[in-house]
């Protein structure tokens, strides 16, 4: 197993930086999904471009964290104001893949996982953004997360402990329709119980795009960690700022976070749940 292993101890710095760079450069992609999916732009055309003057920023002033930072957080052409967020998007990705990429090095997983986890570490930024601002987590962001889900099952059994191509690809199809399906049961009961929207047909979306490249115990595991955090901030609010529940924060936030979370820590989650049913002997 070590032996197919590329990461000689001595370059691991290397590949560090280099996966960091990677991050970053995605984060500069995720920075127009944020912008352009809700407003219902093309990702393809027009080229990055100011939203106030429409200079089409060149690639030299389109590198990401540099750039930001050497015109100082402004448009090169009008010194437009361009946000924080672009910056902080950028840094957040190239932060964030690490951790995901030494798990994957630290217990041997099979290499293309890692595409499956950087993709829905990716999905997971642009909810939070994008649900926090917009309240809404759009199809073209779930969508690609399950084609993502169900191509690299089928390309790479091995992700799923299998060696069948087909057989890879129908578990990822079922953890898809399962997940997708049980959560659509929550919203629709939800929806009768409270009379109002408690789970956005968006966060149904997101459980079956995770349910595909996760299976259905990372599934699971977001939205038990998503709805326990969010209840956790959702009564913190309540108290700090005396709102009444409807005025509810969104959802997406937390599922991001407990897809993260599983995706860096799904074996020590497991092995936790395994000592508690054991310890009480359930
Ligand atoms: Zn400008």
């Amino acid at each position: 197993m070590t032996s197919a292993y590329p990461f000689l101890p001595g370059l691991m710095p290397f590949w560090y930086v280099t996966v960091f760079v990677l991050g970053t450069c995605f984060g500069s992609f995720l920075n127009v999904v944020i912008y352009r999916v809700p407003a219902g732009l093309s990702l393809l055309t027009p080229p990055s471009h100011c939203p106030v003057c429409k200079y089409e920023i060149p690639w030299y002033r389109n590198i990401p964290l540099i750039s930001w930072l050497l015109l100082r957080g402004k448009c090169g052409n009008c010194a437009a104001r361009i946000p924080a967020r672009y910056f902080l998007v950028e840094l957040l990705t190239g932060i964030l893949f690490l951790p995901v990429f030494s798990k994957v090095i630290f217990y041997h997983e099979p290499l293309p996982v890692l595409a499956v986890y950087f993709g829905l570490t990716m999905l997971a930024i642009t909810t939070v953004f994008i649900d926090l601002e917009c309240r809404i987590i759009p199809d073209k962001t779930t969508g690609p997360a399950m084609v993502l889900g169900l191509v690299a099952a089928a390309a790479f059994p091995a992700t799923w402990h299998c060696g069948s191509h087909w057989l890879a690809l129908a578990q990822s199809l079922l953890c898809l329709i399962v997940s997708g399906g049980l959560l659509s049961l929550f919203a629709i009961i939800g929806a009768k119980l409270f009379r109002r929207e408690a789970l956005g047909w968006g966060d149904v979306k997101y459980i079956a795009a995770i349910g595909a490249g996760l299976g259905l115990k990372g599934a699971y595991f977001t939205v038990l960690a998503g709805a326990l955090a969010g209840s956790v901030a959702g009564i913190i609010i309540m108290i700090w700022k005396k709102k009444d529940f409807k005025s509810s924060i969104p959802f997406g936030p937390f599922l991001a976070l407990g897809t993260y979370l599983w995706i860096l820590f799904d074996r020590k989650i497991i092995g936790f749940y395994e000592a508690v049913v054991k310890h009480f002997q359930l």
